[in-house]
């Protein structure tokens, strides 16, 4: 069994992106920049985008963090969002969500302008990447495409289960999967919650990736032998055996499953700082574009 290192990965992009800034740094050219819109005071949300503002750094991007209160219009928020589209200094951005509920969050990302969509959320961006243009692609599936071509996995004619359909997550996934490109040219089946066999299709998947966020749901009797599992799941669940008191589970049973795998991801370490490095990549790509 291979662990696909998510920490290792994700420091060489950080490390070739760093390398392609010094070189844009060094030929007086655009540093890249990105803006980061952080809607109310939710703790989780407050990590996420001080991670992103810290992995800007760390590349040698600029960063901003525009914090608006949880008390925002949605008419004042899309006034906030078409100053960022026609703000020539900020190349990309992105939304934290979720947003406040009093939001329309798919009226906000329809106002995100597509050549700034680093999330790949905007319905231009997603009908792009179901078509295998070049554009924006979320992060968490580029993340996962990204960490399959490191450790040069063969995808092609594999059946390739996905389990959850969000728009963030599993919907894209199954679509690149499916997409003749590598990784993909797999047949791919997308599960959800209302799947009658998930286990009976899971045990004839050659690679799962498990996007459904039930800590521990897949147990090896889902799993052939030799599958490759990818686990985006994370769940922070109450613990004892931590200072914090908590600890981060994935979807997948990781001693059990991990026995039966020919590759598997760990969590924490595996798809997570995989997340934060495609972000990157599709902020670059924005300023290429
Ligand atoms: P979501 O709640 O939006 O979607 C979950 C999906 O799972 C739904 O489509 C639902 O139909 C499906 N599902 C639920 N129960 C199921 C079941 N019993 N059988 C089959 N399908 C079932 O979640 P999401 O935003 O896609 O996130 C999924 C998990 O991935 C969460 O744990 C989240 O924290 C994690 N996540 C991790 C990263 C990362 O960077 N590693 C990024 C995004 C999300």
């Amino acid at each position: 069994m291979i662990k696909l290192d998510g920490i290792h990965v994700s420091t060489e992009i950080k490390k070739q992106i760093a390398t392609e800034v010094l070189a844009l740094k060094n030929n007086c050219k655009k540093i890249p920049h990105l803006a980061a819109v952080l809607v109310g005071d939710d703790g989780a949300s407050e990590t996420y985008v001080n991670a992103k503002v810290k992995d800007c750094a760390e590349v040698g991007f600029q960063s901003t963090l525009i914090r608006l209160p949880s008390t925002i219009s949605e008419n004042e928020l899309i006034t906030e969002i078409n100053k960022l589209n026609n703000n020539d200094a900020i190349d990309g951005f992105i939304v934290q969500l979720p947003i406040p509920k009093h939001i329309n969050e798919q009226i906000i990302i329809k106002t995100i302008a597509p050549n700034k969509d680093v999330d790949g959320f905007h319905p231009q961006s997603v009908g792009k990447m179901a078509l295998n243009l070049h554009t924006f692609i979320p992060a968490t599936p580029l993340g996962v495409l990204k960490l399959i071509e490191h450790y040069k996995i063969e995808t092609a004619g594999k059946h390739c289960v996905v389990i959850g359909r969000s728009h963030i997550v599993g919907s894209p996934m199954s679509i690149l999967m499916g997409r003749n490109a590598y990784p993909g040219n797999c047949t791919v089946t997308l599960t959800h919650s209302k799947t009658k066999n998930l286990k009976e299709i899971c045990l004839t998947a050659d690679i799962i990736i498990a996007a459904l966020g039930k800590p521990e749901f897949l147990t090896a009797d889902y799993v052939k032998q030799g599958a490759v599992v990818i686990d985006v799941g994370i769940t922070r669940v109450k613990s004892d055996l931590t200072k914090s008191g908590y600890k981060l589970l994935g979807d997948v049973k990781y001693d059990e499953v991990s026995a039966k795998c020919s590759y598997i991801t760990p969590v924490p370490g595996g798809v997570g700082p995989m997340t934060r490095a495609a972000l990157l990549l599709n902020t670059l790509f924005a300023v290429k574009k």
